[in-house]
């Protein structure tokens, strides 16, 4: 007989269809089914029981079964979860997870090499072909590339290996990257404080169960080696580890130091993989092969089999959040799936955010003391923190307005050629200027369908809008007054610094990473490895270049607008700001010892009283925590309460203007029976009034961590009415808080 069950499609619904399960077909609860959508056929997952709330002749049924796995209980709790919680359709949130449709088939079957088990003397082998087999040994069967690596020799060794019959060829149906990592490999020699750390973390993954911990230590501590340890852990318990980096820190650089310690590539998932590899991992960890995933934030949610560990390194980066399309948080969501599956998580970072500090700290140290927290505060081997300095811009001035490199960081750049080290200037703005002006009329170039000026290029000659695809050719007169030669660039991008520093030091040799210079990721990596041997003396770099990097001779930072990022007025500026220059200053002197001259770090600013710059020259961290977490707690922000975006767009700016007034006029402002406030600000101009085109309002909530949100939201939002051309979206616990 057959059975009715709910199937959840990927696609924007928030329901679970009826569908009939014909014989023959399991249609258990998780897995994965063909189902007709309208005239499609559509892949999709068993979500659980039938409504039974279709006439029986009008319910469809199941086409087919995909033969993998079913989806595990915790993940499919994990979605239903998150999609209450971010206020997003099921089927959306189902879409993260169902991302490669394709790797629902499988695989054609590739070849790969065996060890013959037929005794063959070893006699006269070279020893690469030696090291071969030894790696061949196991009786596992891998691709000519997979052994070529591991046994670090050319194919050439393989396939004589093969003619002369030590090997053979076997058809193998999974290819799965990362299905053999070695747990048992040695790692480094931890110090005392690291191997504290790391039993910490290794007693957690024992204990198999939800917890969550924070490893605080600072840049160059030793961190990853630490968390490394669980990971070994993780894998001796035969669990399936997710180790979250932000996309710009997959570096190769960080999955060599993975291959070293664990014999074997992880399994990768970030933006630029190509579909063949895409399907590859999603396939593996839904089968349950591949061990160890190290990804972007969409790799919270492929579909695992038996994850036992979540790894956030950076946790405090604002690229976990995604803005676009189903807004989430994927530090604060993988928090949750590790609860939803019984595992625990260890959050990573030199400056973590406030958010996660408060929950790490104990209730004396004025936090919540929900976290354990770990701490190194140390770097490894001795190596001594960097010594920054400010400058004074409003008296150190650069020597004309066309300058933008003080004389004291000049003569810094000069001493670090001399001795020939290695020197970063930083700074977070891509092209050559961020604003042209005619000098004429004033003019100022912006873009035209968002609220952004248009940021020259010079390498294109082009003025590009950072926000959308709109462009233009530089035009040699002002638009507006027609006057020739009027165009003035203002302010510095990183191409404008590459200007100055080839004019200053004709002889050094310069390289910019950006995103413009580093496109593709072999583009990336080859500037890197460039920097790595030393054939760059100077670095011109935006944010790419903070992230985790390791270059030995890199002594001298210095940061052109120190400044950049605190205007704007909104409350989680500081925090940010601190974050990116600590990360940036943490690149300088990473080798230096005590007994060495210490890294130098120079921060230009037009502001060296802000607190920012002095918690940064006075390495006083937690202290600067502790100001910015009493200021959220006055202004009722998070994590002193839960707050929520709500951000009204459309491309006719009346009828947003009318939406959004008629949203701020029955917004919840209320304290309930128990005293707990939920109060709403605005509506404002959204930070991008325009963003392609579209005019964007928006309001801000704040509510008491115990008021159930959500509900108070849904219900506000569907009391006014909405014209099908505007748009209402929510933004829970959104990145900005203005
Ligand atoms: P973090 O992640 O805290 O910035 P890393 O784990 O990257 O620090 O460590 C910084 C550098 O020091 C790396 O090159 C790492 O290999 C090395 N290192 C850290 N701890 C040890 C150790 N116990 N033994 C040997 N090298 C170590
Ligand atoms: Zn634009």
């Amino acid at each position: 007989m057959s059975i009715n069950k709910a199937i959840l499609l990927p696609y924007p619904i928030d329901k679970a269809y009826d569908y009939r399960v014909p014989e023959g077909i399991s249609g258990q609860e998780g897995s994965y089914v063909c189902v007709p959508l309208g005239q499609r056929q559509v892949p999709a997952v068993v979500w659980g029981q039938g409504a039974n709330d279709v006439k029986p002749n009008k319910i469809k049924e199941v086409v087919s079964e995909y033969h993998l796995p079913p989806l595990p209980v915790d993940h499919r709790k994990f979605l239903d979860w998150m999609a209450g919680y971010i206020m997003a359709p099921k089927g959306s949130v189902l879409k993260l997870t169902m991302s490669v449709p394709s790797a629902l088939e499988p695989p054609k079957p590739v070849m790969g090499y065996v060890i013959n088990s037929a005794q063959i003397s070893n006699q006269g082998l070279s020893p690469k072909a030696q090291k071969v087999l030894d790696v061949a040994q196991d009786g596992l069967a891998r691709r000519a590339s997979e052994l070529s690596n591991l046994a670090e020799c050319s194919s050439n060794v393989i396939k004589g290996l093969a003619e002369k019959g030590y090997l053979t060829l076997k058809e193998m149906y999974s290819a799965a990257p990362c299905r053999h990592p070695d747990a048992k490999r040695a790692g480094a020699d931890l110090s005392d404080a690291q191997a504290e750390s790391a039993n910490v973390l290794i007693d957690m993954v024992k204990e198999d169960k939800f917890d969550t911990a924070l490893l605080d230590g600072v840049t160059g501590a030793g961190k990853t080696e630490v968390y490394f340890e669980a990971v070994a852990q993780a894998l001796k318990q035969d669990k399936q580890v997710l180790i979250l980096l932000p996309e710009i820190a997959l570096s190769n650089a960080f999955l060599d130091r993975f291959q070293k310690r664990f014999g074997c590539a992880p399994a990768l998932w970030h933006s630029s993989l190509s579909p063949a590899k895409r399907k590859l991992t999603w396939r593996g960890v839904a089968m349950g092969e591949s061990k160890v995933v190290i990804g972007a934030r969409s790799a919270l949610f492929l579909p695992y089999q038996n994850l036992g560990l979540i790894i956030i390194d950076e946790e405090h980066d604002p690229a976990y959040k995604q803005e676009e399309g189903v807004i989430y948080n994927a530090r604060d969501m993988a928090i949750v799936r590790a609860h939803m599956g019984g595992f625990p998580i260890a959050l990573v970072s030199a400056t973590p955010s406030l958010e996660t500090i408060y929950n790490a700290w104990s209730v004396e140290q004025g936090g919540l003391g929900k976290y354990k927290h770990l701490v190194l505060p140390e770097r490894h081997g001795g190596a001594v923190l960097p010594d920054i300095k400010l400058i004074d811009l409003r008296a150190d001035k650069p020597e004309s307005r066309q300058y933008f490199i003080s004389p004291t960081l000049q003569g810094a750049l000069e001493g670090n050629l001399a001795r020939k080290e290695q020197s970063l200037l930083f700074l977070n703005r891509r092209g050559y200027a961020p604003l042209t002006l005619c000098r004429n009329c004033g003019h100022r170039f912006e873009c035209p369908r968002c609220t952004a000026w248009l940021i020259e290029h010079r390498r294109s000659k082009k003025l590009h809008c950072h926000h959308c695809d709109h462009n233009m050719h530089l035009p040699s007169k002002c638009p507006e007054c027609k006057e020739e030669d009027s165009l003035a660039a203002c302010g510095p991008g990183v191409e404008r610094i590459l200007e100055e520093v080839t004019e200053r030091f004709p002889d050094a040799r310069v390289a910019v990473l950006s995103s413009d210079t580093a496109t593709t990721h072999d583009e990336l990596k080859s500037i890197l490895k460039q920097i790595y041997d030393h054939e760059v003396d100077i670095i011109i770099g935006t944010q790419i270049i903070a992230k985790g990097y390791h270059f030995p001779k890199l002594t001298c930072v210095g940061v052109i607008d120190a400044d950049l990022g605190l205007s704007g007025g909104d409350l989680r500026a500081s925090e940010r700001t601190y974050q990116l220059l600590h990360q940036v200053a943490g690149r300088a002197g990473r080798e230096q010892k005590a007994d060495e001259r210490s890294g130098r770090v120079y921060l230009q600013t037009f502001s060296p009283e802000n607190r920012v710059m002095q918690a940064l020259v006075a390495g006083d961290r937690d202290l600067f925590l502790r100001v910015e977490l009493s200021e959220r707690e006055g202004a009722f922000m998070a994590p002193f309460s839960r707050v929520a975006g709500v951000i009204v767009s459309g491309r006719d700016e009346k009828q947003v203007g009318e939406v959004a007034r008629a949203l701020g006029q029955c917004a919840p402002n209320t304290k309930d029976e128990k005293g707990r406030a939920i109060q709403t600000l605005g509506p404002a101009e959204a930070p991008f009034y325009r963003l392609r085109g579209k005019y964007r309002r928006r309001l801000l909530v704040r509510a008491d961590k115990a008021i159930d949100v959500q509900k108070a939201l849904n219900h506000w939002i569907k009391s006014v009415s909405i014209p099908s051309a505007v748009r209402v979206q929510v933004d829970i616990d959104p990145q900005s808080f203005f």
